[in-house]
């Protein structure tokens, strides 16, 4: 029997977004009201993840001040150095950097010549501390080889609320997989990309198991991959239970198992709050994953469980 560690760690369960925009970027709203605004909304924490360039003067927000005794903030920034294979500029999401993280050579959104490679500014950041996300690969264009270059990266974006409603280009699933196919150990994480330009919010987000709602503790529960993600349903379990995967959930219309390859596996029916999904048709991939989707068609994400 394999359960997911999110399902056996100590503590519950504290939503949050870990990455946002504000005016210390390109986004349209001052810190403090995007603080306000996902307090209000419900959220436990969140990150402020402004764009690390040179014109914005490097920000790493510090939204301590806006912290309250049910709500608390992680700093962090989305870093941007070094060229993808399309010639353009990285994005690299950094959760839980550290207030004096040393600039990159940044100025602008484009790439410059003899600036830190997207590899060199993750593994910078994860030497500093930060739970680090390749963002957006879809809207990014990127390659396997981009995605596969960026080995100290601890998760992928499988949604980005943004892209999907600024491009229709939301999802990193088709990487991910390809990552996880080759032995990457990676989680997997939806976010909002918020700047509130558009109905970019409140779209998806991670659902953290932690003992306290404190950055510390939110941070290495994410490096940990104690977490799931959703745009909406519940996942209260998932356990691999001889050759069937068991899921416990919020009311759902489908549960799917996802491995390696063309190995998939969905049950379908109506208002399901469990179900097990065989796994003979995940073709014995050494790993698999779980999604949920409900009637309204929002989904959520488990992190992989690996079987070897
Ligand atoms: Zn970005
Ligand atoms: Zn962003």
């Amino acid at each position: 029997m394999t359960r997911l560690s999110a399902f056996t760690a100590p503590g519950r369960f504290w939503r949050g977004n870990l990455h946002t925009h504000s005016t210390r970027s390109d986004g349209v709203l001052p810190p403090e009201e995007v603080c306000r605004r996902y307090r209000d909304e419900g959220y436990d924490f969140l990150a402020l993840t402004d764009h690390f360039i040179g014109s914005y003067g490097y920000p790493i927000v510090d939204t301590t001040s806006f912290r309250t005794n049910r709500f608390t903030t992680i700093l962090g920034a989305e870093l941007h150095s070094g060229a993808m294979a399309n010639g353009e500029l990285w994005h690299i999401l950094a959760v839980g950097l550290p207030p004096d993280f040393a600039p990159s050579d940044s100025p602008t959104f484009l790439p410059k010549p003899g600036q830190e490679t997207g590899a060199e500014i993750a593994a910078r950041a994860v030497a500093a501390g930060a739970f680090v996300a390749i963002a957006h690969p879809q809207w990014s264009g990127l390659t396997l080889a981009d995605a596969r270059a960026i080995e100290a990266a601890h998760a992928v974006e499988i949604y980005n609320h943004g892209c999907a409603t600024g491009c229709d280009r939301p999802d990193g699933a088709a990487i991910a997989d390809l990552l996880l196919t080759e032995g990457r150990r990676l989680s997997l994480i939806a976010t909002d990309d918020a700047h509130f330009s558009e109905p970019d919010h409140f779209g998806g987000w991670v659902m953290v198991k932690a003992e306290e709602n404190e950055p510390e503790a939110l941070l290495a529960a994410l490096k940990r991959g104690d977490f799931y993600s959703s745009q909406g349903p519940e996942l209260r379990d998932v356990v691999v239970e001889g050759d069937r995967v068991v899921v416990e959930c919020s009311a759902a219309v489908s549960v799917v198992a996802m491995g390696h390859g063309t190995g998939a596996k969905a049950v379908h029916g109506h208002s399901m709050t469990r179900a097990a999904v065989p796994l003979a048709r995940l073709n014995d991939s050494p790993w698999l994953r779980v999604a949920v989707i409900d009637a309204a068609g929002k989904r959520a994400w488990s992190n992989p469980i690996w079987l070897r």
